[in-house]
């Protein structure tokens, strides 16, 4: 059981400041179980804990784990400068307790993206180390042959890697696009892999991170939803 005042339980879900939640609570915007709570030292069990704030309800969650159907044009990057960043997509609560994004995603890039505010599960996530096998759908310019297959399965050369990078698994879907399956994320890396290997990737969506897929979460582009604890043991 985790205890805490009402003024630590807003602000470490992202509702502003310490004086701007208790603020908050001084003008009798909070309830909780359907009772207002004015005095921001009332303490609570975190667990299970479900308050009223404008108008809607929210659970308290000591960290989030979250998945977006990213849609094109928008960035990855903390400092975002051709594009709106992906946080701008979120409820702002979430850019203020830290949310990040798992990795990136090109601006072009569409599908699943991960966003969390718990540095071990960023760490573990993006690290080559963990093998954590990411699906791409690439659209190709030219057609998908079983030669281009064979040399992304084989290890394509690109210029700044020491080795040859191969697919884990890759497959045609089409005349026009393939599956690659990739455990690192290097810069561009389907791009790149594809332009080795004579080819020309018009559109990339990333379909899947481990066994959770964009099609098992149901979410249309732009939307995200929290992931559960048998959604994140998909994860591997
Ligand atoms: N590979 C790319 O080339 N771009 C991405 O966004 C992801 C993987």
């Amino acid at each position: 059981m985790k205890k805490l005042t009402l003024d630590r339980i807003l602000q470490s879900q992202g509702f502003g400041t310490r004086k701007w939640c208790r603020q908050l609570i001084d003008a009798g915007e909070v309830s909780v179980a359907g009772a207002v709570i004015d005095d921001y030292r009332t303490a609570f069990d975190t667990t299970g804990l479900t308050f009223r704030l404008f108008d809607e309800d929210w659970d308290f969650h000591e960290h989030v784990f979250l998945a977006l159907h990213k849609p094109p044009n928008f960035e990855c990057s903390r400092k975002p400068s051709h594009h709106p960043g992906v946080l701008t997509i979120l409820p702002e609560q979430f850019t203020w307790r830290d949310v990040q994004p798992v990795g990136r995603l090109d601006h072009d890039t569409t599908g699943l993206l991960l966003m969390s505010d718990h540095g071990p599960f960023i760490h573990t996530q993006s690290s080559p180390k963990s093998h954590i096998p990411k699906v791409y759908v690439a659209t190709t310019a030219d057609p998908v042959t079983p030669e281009l297959v064979a040399l992304l399965l084989a290890g394509v050369q690109l210029n700044d890697e020491p080795a040859p990078l191969a697919a884990v698994r890759c497959s045609a879907v089409d005349s026009h696009r393939i599956e690659i399956v990739l455990e690192q994320g290097k810069y561009h890396q389907v791009k790149r892999m594809l332009a080795a290997a004579g080819n020309h990737c018009a559109a990339l969506q990333r379909v899947a991170i481990g066994r959770l897929t964009l099609a098992g979460l149901g979410l249309e582009e732009g939307e995200w939803c929290y992931l559960d604890a048998a959604e994140l043991a998909l994860l591997v």
